[in-house]
């Protein structure tokens, strides 16, 4: 945003000599303006994780919400997951409770399936060098899964779990299986940019 405000300002101090006809100086502006750099407002990989974000917004779970998406190497989405009950199971005989003192039977851990694990089981396509944007570092079991499926990196946006076994493990996984990842640091000036376009687009129907 700043750069392309610099290049608008850089654009407006240049003089333009108009040493002929009105229509030639015409033509000299129009080529300056069109060789003004316009950039997306976001970057791919910022585009990307606001999916994973708009996916997990999708779950019901009431604690934790996670959403991801895989994309190929030209930038296509290849699939996308967030965490939820077992396909078509009658969720009304299920619970989302956490409590661990009760059986694993009465507690949503026995009958989740994470959003990794969701995105992989409904991909049309080979995962094969693929990214993984995923809104909070992947546990062991989707480690698992994702290292298996040849994806070659994966996005982070939160690692609130790092001190966990399941996260150290995972971290194994993928060093050991050559699967690179990286967290991204969402600007939240990103978000508000966003947000006022979308409440444009909503005040323009
Ligand atoms: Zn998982």
């Amino acid at each position: 945003m700043l750069d392309d405000t610099r290049n608008f300002f850089n654009f407006v101090d240049k003089k333009i000599l108009n040493l002929g006809q009105i229509s030639a100086m015409d033509k000299k502006i129009e080529e300056n303006i069109n060789f003004i750099p316009l950039k997306s407002p976001i970057s791919w990989d910022e585009y990307f994780m606001l999916q994973a974000m708009i996916a997990s917004f999708r779950s019901k779970d009431p604690a934790t919400k996670v959403g991801s998406v895989f994309v190929d190497k030209n930038n296509h989405q290849i699939t996308m997951g967030y965490n939820g009950f077992v396909a078509g199971i009658d969720e009304t005989q299920l619970s989302w409770s956490k409590d661990k003192t009760q059986p694993l039977e009465f507690q949503k851990y026995g009958y989740v399936v994470h959003s990794e694990a969701n995105a992989i089981l409904h991909s049309t396509r080979s995962l094969e060098g693929s990214k993984a944007y995923v809104t909070h570092f992947p546990c062991n079991e989707c480690a698992k899964l994702i290292s298996s499926s040849k994806v070659s990196e994966v996005i982070y946006l939160s690692d609130k779990h790092r001190n966990s076994e399941t996260n150290k493990i995972a971290k194994k996984i993928f060093d050991l299986s050559g699967v690179k990842y990286r967290q991204l640091d969402l600007d939240k000036e990103t978000l508000s940019k966003l947000s006022l376009h979308l409440h444009h687009m909503l005040t323009e129907i």
